[in-house]
Formats: C-alpha cells, sequence, structure tokens
C-alpha cells in the first residue's frame, strides 16, 4: 500500500522511524499524474530502496494569468496509479512546505533568462524555492526528473552544484502518447480536435532534428494546426519549443545529433 502523509510532522516521523539503507529516490510533481510521471517512479526504483512522490501545486512558480486556480488536482485517482509503484506520497499544504516565509532561491540568470524564463519571468526561481524546499525536508539521495522541462532539470542541476546539495539526480525521458505529443498534465486542457493538432508539434520537431525542416518552415506547419509558436530554439544540443493551442501552452524539446 502507498502511504499517504499530509502534514511536516507525518514526513518527519515517517523519515525518522524508516530505514532508508539503499537510500530514498524523490520525484516532485504538481499532480494530476500521467504515464510519464510514473515512468520516473519507475526509473527511481533502479536508484533507491524506497519512492516517494511529492505531490504540491506550487503557487510561487505561476505567474498572473497563468492556470494556477484551473490546474487539475486529482489526489484520489494520484493514489491509484502510484499503488504498487511508490511507497510514500508527501501531499502537502502551503504551511507544510513553507513553515515560515519562504526562501526565494534565484535561479542561475543565464540558464533561467532565455526560452520559458523570457515568457514566465520568476517562474524559475519558485521552482528553485519549492525544490530546495522539498530536498530540504525529505533530503532524498535521489531525485528523479523530466526531460520534458529540460531547462527546469539543467537549472536544478545546476542549483545543486552551486548550493551543494547531496542528491544525485536522475534524468528520465520524455514519454510520449501514441501520436507523439509529449504527455503532460496540461493535456487535459485540449480538446479532442486540439490533441489531434497538438501532435504536429513532435512531427515537426522531428523533422527538424532530421534536418528535412527549416524552423521557418516548421513555424508555418505549426500555425496551420492552430499552433502559435512562442519559440522554436536550440540550446544546448537539443531543440526547444513552447507555444499555444488555444488558451493551452505546451513545451516539448528533441535531442540533436551534430554528429
Ligand atoms: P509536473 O507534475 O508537470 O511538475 O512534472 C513532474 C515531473 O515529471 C517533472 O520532472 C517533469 O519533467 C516530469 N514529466 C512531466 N511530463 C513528463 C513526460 N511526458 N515524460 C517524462 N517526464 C515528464
Amino acid at each position: 500500500m502507498v502511504e499517504l502523509i499530509k502534514t511536516r510532522e507525518e514526513l518527519s516521523s515517517l523519515l525518522k522511524k524508516t530505514s532508508l539503507a539503499q537510500g530514498l529516490g524523490l520525484v516532485p510533481t504538481m499532480g494530476a499524474l500521467h504515464e510519464g510521471h510514473l515512468s520516473l517512479v519507475k526509473l527511481a526504483r533502479n536508484y533507491a530502496d524506497k519512492v516517494m512522490v511529492s505531490i504540491y501545486v506550487n503557487p510561487l512558480q505561476f505567474g498572473k494569468g497563468e492556470d494556477f486556480d484551473q490546474y487539475p488536482r486529482t489526489l484520489e485517482t494520484d493514489l491509484e496509479l502510484l499503488e504498487g509503484l511508490a511507497d510514500y506520497v508527501w501531499a502537502p499544504n502551503y504551511q507544510d512546505i513553507y513553515p515560515s516565509e519562504p526562501v526565494n532561491i534565484p535561479a542561475d540568470s543565464e540558464l533561467a533568462n532565455k526560452l520559458c524564463g523570457l515568457s514566465r519571468p520568476g517562474h524559475f526561481d519558485g521552482v528553485c524555492t519549492v525544490v530546495k524546499a522539498l530536498f530540504d525536508a525529505v533530503q532524498p539521495q535521489y531525485a528523479i526528473l523530466g526531460e520534458k522541462d529540460f531547462q527546469q532539470l539543467i537549472i536544478i542541476e545546476e542549483m545543486i552544484k552551486h548550493l551543494d546539495i547531496p542528491v544525485k539526480i536522475i534524468r528520465a525521458p520524455i514519454m510520449r502518447e501514441e501520436s507523439g505529443l509529449a504527455m503532460s498534465s496540461r493535456n487535459q486542457y485540449l480538446s479532442e480536435p486540439e490533441r489531434k493538432q497538438a501532435a504536429a508539434i513532435y512531427t515537426n520537431l522531428q523533422a527538424i532534428a532530421n534536418k528535412k525542416l527549416s524552423i521557418e518552415a516548421a513555424i508555418s506547419n505549426l500555425s496551420q494546426n492552430k499552433i502559435k509558436t512562442e519559440y522554436l530554439e536550440v540550446h544546448w544540443g537539443r531543440l526547444f519549443f513552447a507555444g499555444k493551442l488555444g488558451k493551452t501552452r505546451l513545451i516539448d524539446n528533441i535531442a540533436l545529433d551534430f554528429s
């Protein structure tokens, strides 16, 4: 049975009583879990003896006018999905994560002032702040993070180096729908026709990666599928996309082979 804990006190007593000789793996999430999240939990098993999933929709990483209020909160279903996969779920509230005023952890500006950082000012500071608070509370030996949010992943890796936090980050590959659409909790916002249109994102990323299409042509293909590109750019040996389909903001990325 997956054990649900909520308060910081419950977390402390769990960590005290549990023998974690082979280490604890933490999978930080905002819930509304899908197969992408579950793949991280499964990967955690390869490294850690016990696996904890945290479920917390962190207000600090949402900007004004973003979807904090609408963000899907589905704890019951999340617990069912984690049955047999995770040992513990920590679903704290604001006071449990931030017992006193949150200590702001600024994201590395070089990494954060591009891509998603441009349209979401303060977002990565909010991410670093919550992830540091989670690591302080849980003290995991391993944390499993998805390449779906690649910019976030390298910003967290940089934060760990900078603050000398004793946790090993495990990178998990992007899980996709059969159509190629990267799985995301925000895909729930898409209508059926939009879901079909959203598949064009990965098709176009692949075509660019295979040198069959220019970035300009891809942006035009995407707009024919009602997708408004925010960025389609190469950084860190990968091609990054963000854009809007209706009201839904979607991101994706793909590794580039420079050989
Ligand atoms: P979120 O709940 O969106 O904050 O995501 C929690 C973690 O799951 C992050 O490390 C994400 O990168 C990862 N994740 C989300 N979607 C996917 C996916 N499709 N494939 C792999 N990892 C994912």
